[in-house]
């Protein structure tokens, strides 16, 4: 794999950087494969300055169908290298190569779905009070700067750029620090397809220096991003200052409620990869397993039947399911809430271990026996760790649940549907499955209640997040 862009992506081509190269390291081995060029705040300066430039020269006054028309080619040019985007997803932070394909094909998806959802996607024309026409524009904002995770690296990109170009605006992408590499070949690609110079740039570089350039750039109307709460929470009061727009996607610690009626087989099957995909790193893991008392044990014991038969390993085996986690940071961070765990004297029902010695790699881990204010049942893990509790009532259950400072998402197990809609609105999250651990669909809002975040990805819902609101009256 020699042919692939490391440099940053500014009005159609790829130059270099002023600021800090960046090492890639290949989390399954722990080698450096490779140097990413880095953007300075004078490298985002340009690329801002120059995504204002093409806004207001080509991509804005576009018409909706004409950008459609690049977006769908764009879907098309994903697919054409989508092998190769994956082999470099996979090796870039450690993601099963079999998961990286289904990613890089959901990437071309969400553009084809907004290229046909723009040219259906209009006003309203109002009855006012006094005669003459009232209509309604959904207008694009301008610069959209783009902030987005090492965990998902691909589709979170795809899902922030889409919208935001469908919608007329220019993109400005920053992908992390330790997953550069596939946001890189969005700009190749999209090239490729015939995007104009200027409207995606793509700037790999730090979250202190890069990422907060965009955050106080006077030309950035709206910051899209998707990270952690404390993260999230600066940008948001930094964007207060000038009233930018923002959407943030932010941690979870979701729940995943399992009544005594619910087909066991099936819930508990299911349930280990709803928090261990992606080797925990997912806001949408379901790490608080509540399960009602009378069918706890039997839920445990298949469950950690289950959590035994995932197979890790390395990514590149088309046969794995969890690789190792994306660096010994994200690793250590695991380790430390289950060691803090079996100090308190909490029972480690499997796992716990590094399964080898080269690679980030740890064991699915499962923990009984927790407490409510246990750090691991409260906090974000963003690793391959589970806690499983029994619950008697459940009313005290959706308290406990409910107590979280989060709410992204969870899974409700359950074969009585006034429960399940009974406990559906009840619960606090944005996006919630039943009989099902699904979180995300291209054609659905996906995002957080509480600290989860604010606003919506993906759906209509972010098309509309895209875009101001103007409302116009023409007297008669
Ligand atoms: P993070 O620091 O929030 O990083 C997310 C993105 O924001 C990266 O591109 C990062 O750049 C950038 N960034 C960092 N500091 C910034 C700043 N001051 N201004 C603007 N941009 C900034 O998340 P992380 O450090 O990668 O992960 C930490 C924790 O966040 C995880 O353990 C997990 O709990 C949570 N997380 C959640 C999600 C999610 O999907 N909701 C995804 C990833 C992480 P750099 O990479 O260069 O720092
Ligand atoms: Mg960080």
């Amino acid at each position: 794999m020699s042919g692939f862009p490391r440099e940053l992506f500014i009005d159609g081509k790829f130059v270099t950087g002023a600021g800090k190269r960046t090492a890639q390291i290949d989390p399954a081995t722990e080698e450096t494969f490779c140097e990413v060029e880095a953007a300075s705040a004078v490298d985002v300066d340009r690329a801002v300055s120059s995504a204002q430039r093409a806004f207001e020269s080509t991509w804005r006054d576009r018409a909706p169908g004409k950008r459609a028309d690049v977006l769908f080619k764009i879907a098309h040019s994903i697919r054409q290298h989508a092998e190769a985007i994956a082999q470099l997803e996979s090796r870039n932070i450690g993601k099963p190569i079999s998961d990286a394909r289904d990613e890089v094909a959901l990437g071309a998806r969400i553009f084809e779905f907004y290229a046909g959802a723009v040219t259906k996607f209009g006003g309203q024309v109002i009855p006012v009070a006094r005669g003459g026409l009232d209509f309604t524009l959904r207008q694009p904002m301008g610069v959209v700067a783009a902030i987005v995770p090492w965990n998902f690296p691909f589709p979170i990109g795809c899902w922030k750029a889409a919208p935001a170009l469908a919608a007329g605006n220019c993109v400005v992408l920053k992908p992390a620090g330790q997953s550069p590499l596939s946001a890189l070949m969005l700009g190749q690609v999209a090239a490729e397809a015939g995007l104009p110079p200027g409207v995606l740039q793509v700037v790999p570089g730090s979250g202190s220096e890069a990422g907060d350039t965009l955050v106080r750039h006077p030309l950035v109307r709206k910051i899209s991003f998707t990270g952690s709460t404390e993260v999230g929470k600066r940008i948001m009061e930094l964007a207060a200052r000038d009233l930018k727009r923002v959407s943030l996607e932010l941690g979870g610690k979701s729940p995943n409620i399992v009544f005594a009626d619910a087909d066991l087989e099936l819930a508990a099957a299911s349930s280990p990869m709803s928090v261990f995909a992606n080797t925990g790193q997912d806001c949408c893991a379901r790490s608080r397993v509540f399960v009602e008392r009378s069918a706890f044990d039997r839920f445990v014991e298949k469950f950690i039947g289950a959590t035994k038969d995932l197979r890790v390993g390395e990514p590149s085996n088309e046969a794995t399911q969890l690789g190792p986690l994306v660096s010994a940071i994200q690793r250590n961070a695991s380790e430390e809430f289950i060691t803090e765990s079996k100090r308190a004297g909490r029972r480690l029902a499997l796992g716990g271990n590094r399964p080898q010695p080269r690679g980030y790699f740890l064991e699915p881990t499962v923990l009984l026996d927790v407490e409510p204010g246990d750090r691991v049942w409260r906090e974000e893990v963003f690793g391959p760790v589970v806690c499983i509790r029994p619950f008697d009532n459940e009313e005290q259950m959706l308290r406990e649940v409910n107590a979280s400072p989060y709410g992204l998402s969870g899974s409700i197990w359950t074969n009585d549907l006034k429960r399940a809609l009974r406990v559906a609105r009840r619960v606090e999250s944005g996006v919630l499955s039943i009989n099902s651990h699904a979180s995300v669909h291209v054609e659905a809002p996906f995002g957080g209640f509480k600290q989860s975040g604010l606003g919506r990805d993906l759906g209509m819902a972010a098309l509309e997040g895209y875009t101001e609101l103007k409302n116009v009256y023409i007297a008669d």
